[in-house]
């Protein structure tokens, strides 16, 4: 299996803290059966504003120790980035990264916002050649408030990625609703646990994965499954319709009580 979101390298953000609990997430990430998982610590100015270079080196340095200690596991690198109008910019400057140097880039939307900003440069990137992919829209505010805002950037070919967390409810009620609805209504691409320790933040997807199956069907799991590995080798995906068969019923009972 391929993981295309985590926080395994130490001291880069609020991922693991040190090169043991790097070790350990590794481990675990095996014991789960990854294979390959693409890091992916946050870039987030005047926060955590790691360079590309330093993603390499840390990597380049996991990736060392893993092989030292007989851990089986391949580590690529990339970034989560906060939305910003100068990403492939930063890209060609080697400040920011894409995912396992693809063409497919992790985007992150403030928590509480959805920013009117947001679609162009969406559509920015993707005219720069890049596939924005939107890291965990189940946990953004306006998104869990009304799904289908998601619908429009996607119609213009950005991509999503859920946390298989979210699926066992552990960011909240909303946040589980909202995947499942996303994933019912075919609104996710990708998968993935933005693992952060080894305790509730991670590699351990057991009870996701059974959550995950009775939500869709074991086509569309396959198709979730591909889709990390056509990202790994730098290959389109394959968009699938829209569906409009589930309401929206729960999410106008949200906001009536918000
Ligand atoms: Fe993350």
């Amino acid at each position: 299996m391929i993981d295309i979101h985590c926080h395994i390298l130490n001291q880069l953000d609020d991922g693991a803290k040190s090169m043991e609990q790097s070790i350990l997430m590794a481990q675990q990430a095996v014991d789960n059966g990854f294979t390959d998982i693409i890091a992916t610590p946050h870039y987030l100015k005047n926060s955590f504003n790691t360079p590309g270079s330093s993603v390499i080196e840390a990597t380049q340095k996991l990736s060392n120790v893993l092989q030292q200690l007989q851990i089986p596991l391949n580590i690529h690198t990339g970034q989560e980035i906060a939305i910003t109008d100068n990403i492939a910019i930063n890209i060609s400057l080697g400040e920011n990264l894409s995912l396992a140097k693809s063409k497919y880039v992790l985007v992150e939307l403030p928590r509480h916002d959805f920013p009117i900003y947001s679609e162009e440069i969406l559509f920015q990137l993707l005219l720069d050649g890049f596939i924005p992919i939107i890291a965990h829209p189940e946990r953004n505010q306006r998104i869990m408030d009304d799904p289908n805002l998601i619908k429009n950037v996607i119609n213009r070919g950005s991509l999503t990625q859920i946390t298989w967390g979210s699926l066992n409810g552990f960011f909240g009620k909303k946040s589980r609703k909202t995947s499942e609805y996303l994933l019912k209504n075919n609104l996710v691409h990708f998968i993935a646990t933005d693992a952060h320790n080894i305790n509730k933040r991670s590699f351990d997807i057991v009870a996701a994965k059974k959550h995950l199956k009775n939500i869709i069907s074991p086509e569309q799991q396959m198709y979730l499954q591909n889709n990390n590995r056509l990202l790994l080798q730098n290959k389109p995906i394959i968009q699938t319709e829209f569906k409009t068969l589930y309401s929206n019923r729960f999410f106008s009972f949200f906001k009536t009580k918000v």
